[in-house]
């Protein structure tokens, strides 16, 4: 007869008859190797992990809605970008460097991950709190990388080492400052905006191209924490982002997000006085102002962490019709990176995992590989004669795309008038930060370089300053006791 309870059984479904005991020989003898249950038991325990994220591996999210309040068709033909369209979507924030039991309060960019799951396909964007960032030539990120993780011998992580890439790096001075700055540590990860950083493309219903930077500015209001407060929740707390959100949204106070737009014309960025497409600058304001298109609210936690945020896999490669990438050159390589780091990760098939697969219809060609789950059926090739699907270039043509010609070289954008590495990082610290902000980026640069930069690293730091904004860089120098 049928237990009437809720049996514990196998993996394979098998009920069991005991949760405490292993099967042994007598009650104090040896364990028997028929005891399959145990073995399977310790078998996955041992399995249980997979490997975390290479960088952005502590993080946490939620899921929830894209609702667009305004009109924006006139850029976008996207069907989530439509008037009144509303999207399911998952939110994934994260620091950088930091390994999965890191402290959430370590100051350091945070992740602002995004999957909509459009009725034309999954739409990522694999953002950040910052709209910048240090580098914009992708084959230094994983030098920056390992510059911010651990060092060989002491497995610490290592201030000298990060002053050192950043001080021969100097188009990472804006995203230095801002890192320095209030918003280097956010309150919560409900008081931080989110931003493409990369410049993307938009393409209308009547093929007309523009380019896009995406901005998603907090409803709950920007609120940061002081390097004491967070170096205080780093050991009281260490996971005061991930309680903060899970709590919010459990009490029903679900954070949102108004998502506004900067476009440029695809012709305008041949002659702006900024490389639109470098990484390290933003596009100001008074030049192309922003554009509201809607809101997105997270309303529903995760139940399962492991299945629906460790596997959840953003790229920056998905790209519905109507947007596509652009020639910055970090948004081509991590186009490509992002799904490779996920075959790596999670499998080859990591987008047949729940939380990635697409709400679309899925008709691809792709066969077999580890952990396939779902049925392929034939015809398994194309084209063919029966009836498979077919690419439809009339209805989906090639838009998303831009005019390229040249020589290959390996060398640096073509400068142009704006395009100085230290410009826009003295905006904002002259007019945008207020003399509080000034007086906390100052204690905040002064408390990092007292903790073991040396010599030429920290004379060149304060040159960096220097050329960031002389008054800040003497007043670095001074609480350095120079
Ligand atoms: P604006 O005055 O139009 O915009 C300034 C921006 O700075 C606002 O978006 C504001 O965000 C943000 N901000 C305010 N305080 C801080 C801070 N302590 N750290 C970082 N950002 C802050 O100026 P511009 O567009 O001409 O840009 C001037 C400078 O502002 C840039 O060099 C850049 O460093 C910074 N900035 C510019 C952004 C852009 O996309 N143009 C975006 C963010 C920063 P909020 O509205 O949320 O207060």
């Amino acid at each position: 007869m049928a237990s009437e309870q809720n049996p514990t059984t196998t993996d394979a479904g098998i009920p069991v008859s005991s949760d405490e005991h292993s099967l042994t020989v007598g009650p104090d003898g040896p364990i028997v190797l028929n005891d399959h249950y145990l073995i399977e038991q310790m078998a996955a325990f041992n399995r249980e992990r997979i490997p975390e994220r290479q960088p952005h591996a502590k993080g946490g999210g939620a899921f929830g809605t894209f609702e667009v309040t305004d009109d924006v068709s006139a850029y976008t033909k996207a069907a989530v970008f439509q008037p009144g369209t509303q999207t399911d979507m998952l939110a994934r924030f994260s620091t950088v460097a930091g390994e999965r039991g890191s402290p959430d309060t370590w100051r350091d960019p945070r992740g602002f991950s995004l999957k909509f799951y459009t009725s034309e396909g999954n739409f990522d964007l694999v953002g950040n709190n910052t709209p910048v960032f240090f580098l914009r030539d992708p084959m230094k990120f994983q030098h920056f990388i390992r510059s911010q993780k651990r060092r060989a011998d002491t497995n610490l992580r290592d201030h000298d080492m990060q002053w050192d890439f950043w001080t021969l790096s100097p188009e990472s001075a804006h995203q230095v400052t801002w890192l320095m700055g209030d918003r280097g540590i956010p309150k919560t990860w409900r008081h931080m905006n989110g931003y493409s950083s990369h410049t993307y493309m938009w393409v209308n219903a009547q093929g007309e191209r523009f380019w896009v930077k995406y901005h998603f500015k907090t409803d709950q209001g920007i609120d940061f924490l002081t390097q004491d407060d967070a170096d205080h929740l780093a050991g009281a707390d260490g996971d005061a982002h991930q309680r903060d959100l899970y709590d919010a949204i459990e009490q029903g106070n679900h954070p949102s997000w108004t998502l506004y737009v900067q476009v440029m014309p695809y012709e305008e960025a041949k002659t702006y006085r900024i490389n639109p497409f470098d990484l390290t600058k933003v596009w100001p304001h008074g030049d192309y102002p922003l554009i509201k298109v809607g809101t997105m609210t997270l309303n529903r936690n995760v139940t399962d962490y492991h299945t629906e945020m460790e596997q959840a896999a953003f790229q920056p490669n998905n790209m519905v019709p109507g947007t596509g990438l652009s020639p910055d050159k970090m948004l081509l390589a991590r186009g490509f990176s992002y799904a490779d780091a996920h075959r790596a990760r999670l499998g080859v098939n990591y987008q047949q995992i729940p939380v990635n697969r697409p709400k679309a219809p899925v008709h691809s060609y792709s066969k077999d590989g580890a952990m396939r789950v779902e049925n392929v059926t034939d015809p398994v090739y194309a084209p063919n004669s029966y009836g498979g699907p077919h690419a439809d270039p009339e209805h989906y043509p090639e838009t998303a795309v831009w005019a390229a010609d040249g020589e290959m070289v390996r060398q640096a954008y073509t400068l142009r008038e704006d395009d100085g590495d230290f410009g826009q990082a003295g905006t904002l610290v002259r007019e945008v930060m207020d003399d509080a902000q000034r007086e906390r980026l100052v204690d905040n640069v002064v408390g990092h370089l007292s903790d073991g930069v040396s010599e030429p690293i920290l004379e060149r730091a304060l040159e960096y300053w220097r050329n960031i904004d002389p008054d800040i860089g003497d007043r670095i120098a001074s609480g350095m006791g120079r």
